[in-house]
């Protein structure tokens, strides 16, 4: 098959689920990582002829995009921060919003003096860690993860991006203290997190690639209690976060207010609610 007559059957397939500039997108990283082909050259190469297993991979493609699976977790990769990471149904998707989080952590501390110990509380793919230990690179950089699977993914990701991080895993709704997880380091400079916020009830108004695909252990929370892991991590940064240490989070954008109420209750100083680009309240930073 020709790569013009596969284009049209792509578009044609997709028509009726995703706008068309959509499938353009998941068409073009298609030919990126299975053709090496750059945006702008796909349409000169339409009589490109597809070999067997390419025209296998576009068909398995199409056939999962028509189940609304997430182009990252077919093409096994996504970017953040400039840096590719490598995704799977054990990994949330990065999000461009934890982007300005971790720009924001970059921005704060690139002047901090050594020590500069961070801790990533629910590191999934490991893309906080990682593009700070790019960026912050007198830090030095540990994250933690209740999955397994996430885990070897993150470090996975930490080699092939050729930074140091140390990875550990833990429960921290059932672990209180995070105590010889990391041999001689107890206390960190800065705590980062961006934990599971979304409640049941947001669902409705979410797409069903997220909904049908991601890690439901990295979304969602209870009704009931929708704070319970910023609860508990305040509770970890007692004991784990320096006097004067940084507290930063991704928060859900309905639940602001709330969020920055139980910071401060728990102890915390200069306590912030800041914007994402999008204008809804994201990040939070904060200090011990
Ligand atoms: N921002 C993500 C979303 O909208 C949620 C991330 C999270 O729960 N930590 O799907």
């Amino acid at each position: 098959m020709k790569l013009a007559e596969l284009k049209l059957q792509f578009f044609k397939e997709l028509a009726n689920l995703y706008p068309k500039e959509e499938s353009r997108t998941f068409f073009n990283w298609i030919c990126q990582q299975q053709l090496g082909l750059k945006p702008f050259e796909i349409s000169v190469k339409g009589e490109q002829t597809l070999k067997d297993e390419q025209l296998r991979f576009f068909e398995k493609a199409l056939a999962d995009l028509k189940l609304e699976k997430p182009i990252q977790y077919i093409l096994g990769k996504s970017y953040f921060y400039s840096m590719e990471f490598m995704v799977n149904e054990h990994t949330l998707i990065p999000r461009p919003e934890t982007e300005e989080l971790v720009s924001m952590i970059i921005e704060d501390n690139k002047t901090h003096p050594r020590p500069l110990r961070i801790l990533d509380i629910g590191t999934g793919s490991g893309c906080i860690p990682i593009s700070l230990a790019k960026h912050l690179t007198h830090a030095e950089l540990y994250a933690i993860d209740i999955s397994k699977d996430a885990i070897k993914l993150a470090k996975e990701n930490a080699m092939k991006n050729q930074v140091v991080v140390r990875f550990g895993e833990i429960d921290i709704l059932k672990a209180s203290l995070l105590s010889n997880l990391f041999t001689k380091v107890d206390q960190f400079e800065v705590i980062v997190s961006n934990p599971p916020y979304v409640r049941e009830l947001e669902k409705a108004t979410m797409k069903n690639n997220v909904l049908k695909y991601e890690p439901q252990s990295a979304l969602y929370v209870s009704d009931e209690n929708p704070l319970l892991f910023y609860e508990q991590i305040t509770k970890l940064a007692a004991c784990h976060l320096k006097t004067n240490g940084r507290l930063y989070f991704e928060i859900n954008q309905y639940l602001g207010d709330q969020t920055k109420d139980l910071v401060i209750n728990a102890g915390f100083k200069e306590v912030e609610v800041i914007k994402d680009t999008f204008g809804n309240d994201r990040m939070l930073s904060a200090v011990r």
